[in-house]
């Protein structure tokens, strides 16, 4: 059996998020009790920000504001927060998060255009530029980096592109991306991001953050104040001016970014991406062994997740229990892929080992699956 360093079992997450993560980054949650008001934690909150802006590629001129919630609050922070009054979005849905995003829009009220493509479809750039065109409340996209419900990495440039080109703003959901997929700020366009602590940057559950340009942090005193405790202007203002959070902290969660972004950073985007992608390519090629189909076409993936239908006969419920008996939690699919496929993340600190233990714990079962189907229907 596996074990941590404290000698608990270890159980291999291969759901997107929360992931195993560095001993060093678990360890960091034991740090000293402060007060979030004080000189203390004034500094670690601006190393965090200032960490945040370069994992996502901004410069001296954009910020970050980071937020006790999961990544969903982040993304609401932004939708909510950042369209004028009178303005409106336009929602590309290709998923669950995709549509999230529009429903998100929705529940403020929101002027919505929901560009409902179905899931794992590519996003259509042209017909993005004609809405717009037609459209002027439409005052910013909504799109998903990686659409963790598929495992499709959607391409957020040419949606910057396109809203850049009718004076439009593209707000991104990189949650379940940014840490490994390419996604810089300065170079692709993106205006505002929503990100989380606990997928690709590999630190611990409970902080969203948000980063954007300082002169759009600056104009959002004039917008509508739909929120109370998402208004990400209040929040701006406490971390940037104050140099305090505007509500309590999780405060270990903080200790714990402030570590794993210091490990991302030394690694790297781009060598994580791709140690992410050899641990993908390795499941993927064995899942396909093993019978399972993938959803996406390989240009179309992500590095951080793969969908896969299970092969005939073979029962999620089934595959998920024996997995965890053998240490490894799987992930169901959602919505309109439930029930066939399954999802695999390959975040965190996985190994090369870890994936081939799931492979040949995996093709036990499904051999055994199949056996038992064919003994019934014989
Ligand atoms: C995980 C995820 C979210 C939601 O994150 P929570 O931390 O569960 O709120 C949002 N968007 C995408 C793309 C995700 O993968």
């Amino acid at each position: 059996m596996k074990t941590d360093s404290a000698g608990r079992r270890r159980q291999i997450l291969m759901n997107p998020g929360p992931v195993n993560a560095d001993e060093r980054v678990r360890a960091a949650l034991a740090g000293p009790d402060i007060c979030h008001r004080e000189v203390e934690f004034t500094d670690l909150l601006r190393r965090v920000r200032d960490k945040v802006v370069r994992i996502c590629g901004g410069g001296n001129d954009h910020a970050g504001v980071v937020l006790t919630g999961s990544g969903t609050s982040a993304v609401e922070a932004l939708i909510s927060s950042v369209v004028p009054q009178g303005g409106g979005v336009l929602a590309i849905d290709n998923g669950h998060y995709g549509r999230r995003m529009h429903d998100i829009a929705a529940a403020y009220g929101l002027y919505t255009r929901h560009l409902d493509l179905g899931w794992g479809t590519r996003i259509p750039q042209a017909k993005v530029g004609r809405l717009l065109a037609v459209d002027e409340r439409l005052t910013h996209v909504l799109v998903v980096h990686h659409e963790t419900s598929t495992g499709m990495r959607n391409d957020v440039a040419a949606m910057a592109t396109e809203a850049h080109r009718y004076g439009r703003e593209v707000i991104v959901d990189a949650v379940s991306s940014i840490g490994a997929e390419y996604l810089d700020m300065r170079t692709t366009g993106v205006d505002w991001l929503a990100g989380s602590a606990n997928k690709c940057l590999e630190g611990m559950p409970g902080l969203g953050f948000v980063c954007g340009p300082r002169s759009g942090f600056a104009t959002l005193d004039a917008m509508p104040r739909r929120t109370f405790s998402l208004d990400l202007h209040r929040h701006y203002l406490a971390q940037e001016v104050t140099g305090a959070p505007a509500f309590t902290p999780g405060v270990p969660a903080f200790y714990a970014f402030d570590v794993a972004l210091d490990l991302a950073l030394r690694e790297g985007v781009a060598a994580r991406g791709a140690r992410y992608a050899r641990l993908a390519e390795r499941l993927r090629d064995g899942l396909e062994r093993l019978g399972f189909r993938l959803l996406l076409a390989p240009e179309d993936r992500a590095v951080s997740l793969t969908a896969a239908a299970l092969p005939p006969g073979v029962d999620f419920a089934a595959v998920h229990a024996g997995m965890r008996d053998a240490g490894f939690v799987i992930y169901p699919a959602q919505e309109v892929l439930s029930g066939e496929y399954i999802r695999l993340s390959t975040m965190g600190t996985m190994s090369d080992g870890d994936v081939e233990a799931f492979l040949e714990k995996l093709g036990g079962l499904v051999s055994a699956a199949v056996a038992t189907d064919a003994g019934f229907t014989r």
